[in-house]
Formats: C-alpha cells, structure tokens, sequence
C-alpha cells in the first residue's frame, strides 16, 4: 500500500496531478483493515478528501458513517477506497482517462486485501468492478442494480459484488436514503 501511496503521489501524467499540487491537496488513497472482508468504493476524492487525504470525511462520509452505524458494521473493520484517487475539479464525474489512469492501483488495492465483498458506491465504480470482474453482460442501470448481489472469480477466489447507491444522492434525496439503508441491512449478512 505504501508502494502504491508512493507512486500516486509521483503521478505526473495524471491530468489531476497540477490540480492536486497547485491546490496543495493531498491524494486519497484509502482508509481501513488491511484485512477486510468488505472494500466499499466510491468515485473519486471530494474537496474535504482532497484536504485531509482521506475518503469519505465530508457529506457524503456523514451518511457513510451513520449507514454502516444502522447495518452495524464498524468503519475500522472496513476498507474505504475510490476509483480515482485525486479531486477531479469542482467535483465533476470522473473523465474516463482518469478512471483509465487509477483504475490499476485499485485493481492492486483489491489483491492486497483481497476482499470476500466488494461494495460499489455509484455508477461509475459499479461500471468499474463490473466490467473489471467480467460481468458486463449483467451491467443495468444503478436503479435497477443497487442492493442486488453479483458473484465474480477474483485472482484470489469467489467474491461478492454489492452494487449500492452513491451516498451523496441520500444528502438531497431522502428516498434514496432510505433504499440505501435498506440495502445496508444486506451487507450485515456478509461479516464474519
Ligand atoms: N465521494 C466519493 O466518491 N468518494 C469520497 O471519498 C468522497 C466523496
């Protein structure tokens, strides 16, 4: 992990790369046990992330926090990643040469800890870790996907993979809250 920390932080050819040291934001590279059974991954690093060099610490993190507080499973047990490890300007949806660009250290993220389920917050890492596993063909909209369970062949053995909406969404919409704690409720069958 410290290999990879350390070349993110040398990524030169990353188009967020002068965007990160002008601001003097840091990268985030993830957060959690080495020794997860669940890796949750989300989009990119909001400008709180970006400040604190650590994922999931602003809005969105707030109801992260409390949806894995309602499903009963402790942050510290957890590994909290994002596709795209540096802010992309003004929060904007990642550009596909960015996810082209980091998508390889999260592919090395997740056979260094090699989790037994992967969570996906939002389209774009559900687009990622499907594709990635091979399952394109079951790839539908997130509406129709989210709270679903898909199993996949990692390098290392069977995994699950639990599409979920991004939290974000739960910040303006209350629906969308409410089926995200649903679907957290899901997760609780997936500790050990
Ligand atoms: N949104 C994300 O996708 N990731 C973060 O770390 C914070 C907000």
């Amino acid at each position: 992990m410290k290999q990879i920390r350390d070349e993110v932080l040398n990524l030169k050819k990353s188009p967020l790369y002068k965007y990160r040291t002008q601001n003097k934001f840091f990268p985030v590279i993830g957060e959690g046990s080495h020794y997860a059974e669940i890796m949750f991954i989300g989009e990119a690093p909001g400008r709180n992330e970006a400040q604190t060099g650590r994922p999931f610490c602003g809005a969105a993190g707030k109801i992260l926090d409390e949806l894995l507080f309602s499903a009963g499973i402790s942050r510290s047990d957890v590994y909290i990643t994002n596709i795209v490890k540096d802010r992309p300007p003004m929060n904007r949806d990642p550009l596909p040469e960015e996810i082209k660009i980091y998508g390889p250290f999260l592919d090395r993220q997740i056979n260094i800890i090699q989790p037994k389920t992967i969570v996906t917050l939002g389209r774009y890492a559900m687009g990622y870790i499907m594709i990635k596993f091979g399952l394109e063909d079951q790839l539908k909209t997130i509406g129709a996907m989210h709270g679903k369970t898909f199993t996949a062949k990692a390098d290392y053995g069977k995994i699950k993979i639990v599409p979920l909406y991004h939290p974000a969404v739960a910040v303006y919409n209350i629906h969308s809250k409410d089926a995200l704690k649903k679907d957290f409720q899901i997760l609780q069958n997936f500790i050990i």
